[in-house]
């Protein structure tokens, strides 16, 4: 057998089944979001530009911690219809897939934390894998035990879930056709589509990645226990910051019905300070925290 051909065999091989390719595909677009993020070097710094990112960074990370982790994978508080749609979508713009997937996966890492079935434990696999590499292999697009029915049967929920990979397409588009509008109409902000779309775009979805993924694996490593939660959980105070408040791991695992994440008020959770503010003007309601005698049942 010639090289090419042994060459065409494993490629083959990768691409065999659905799920290899679905890993592939993934494998691909973190890559060119990662090298696209290089860009800034060429397309430079703004006020705008970086102003643009901070926002873009604030909807998708609240979109995941309020809307996907604490709303659709632990139901710890109701939200109103459109609200709940919202969050759905702001949790599509960190690109992490859809809501009830990222949803069902996660249900399944709490089952099944840190032991054989957790597809992303640092303790049972390696630290990288529990970062990205689950998200290339084969495990990570098997159907998994958790249906998700309860927030299936919204038809919008479905929808946006369905539909996410059009939503990614769009929001690029979306950047790119802000940054030419303020080029054209606002020349004093300085700003272009090229650098809107890097820093609005590519950059915010990798800082945000990288973050969220730290949960998996730098939250289920280092820091301290404070609860016996039956795994490698940790509160995290650095991850708390730019998680907002979900670096708080271990509280979260031992109570993971808890619409609060930092039980104290030295604990920073900025999701539950929006949450608290949105509970204010009636967009959700029934926020659920663990009394003082779960607090008191520490290690
Ligand atoms: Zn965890
Ligand atoms: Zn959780």
């Amino acid at each position: 057998m010639t090289s090419i051909s042994k060459k065409q065999t494993s490629i083959g091989k990768i691409l065999e089944t659905r799920e290899s390719r679905m890993g592939a595909l993934i494998f691909l677009v973190m890559l060119y979001f990662h090298v696209g993020s290089l860009y800034v070097f060429k397309v430079g710094f703004t006020w705008t530009a970086f102003t643009i990112f901070l926002v873009s960074y604030f909807v998708k990370i609240t979109g995941i911690t309020m809307g996907y982790h604490r709303l659709f994978a632990h139901r710890t508080f109701k939200a109103k219809r459109w609200f709940q749609f919202y969050l759905a979508l702001a949790g599509s713009t960190a690109i992490q897939g859809g809501v009830l997937w990222w949803a069902s996966h996660h249900r399944g890492h709490h089952q099944h934390s840190d032991l054989g079935e957790d597809l992303h434990s640092p303790i049972t696999h390696s630290p990288f894998h529990a970062h990205l590499g689950w998200m290339w292999s084969k495990e990570c697009f098997k159907p998994t035990k958790h249906k998700m029915l309860d927030f299936a049967r919204f038809p919008e929920i479905r929808f946006i879930n369905r539909h996410y990979l059009v939503l990614i397409l769009l929001q690029g588009v979306f950047f790119y056709g802000m940054g030419l509008a303020l080029e054209y109409w606002f020349p004093i902000l300085e700003t272009t589509g090229s650098q809107v779309f890097v820093w609005g775009f590519l950059l915010s979805t990798v800082w945000t990645w990288h973050i969220t993924f730290s949960i998996n694996s730098i939250c289920h490593l280092f820091g301290s226990k404070r609860y016996e939660s039956h795994d490698e959980s940790r509160n995290n105070w650095i991850m708390s910051i730019l998680a907002f408040g979900e670096g708080w791991h271990n509280n979260h695992h031992k109570y993971g019905w808890s619409a609060r994440n930092g039980f104290f008020w030295w604990e920073w959770d900025p999701t539950w300070y929006l949450l608290k503010a949105a509970e204010k003007v009636g967009f959700v309601w029934d926020l659920k925290v663990p009394t003082e005698e779960q607090l008191r049942d520490t290690l």
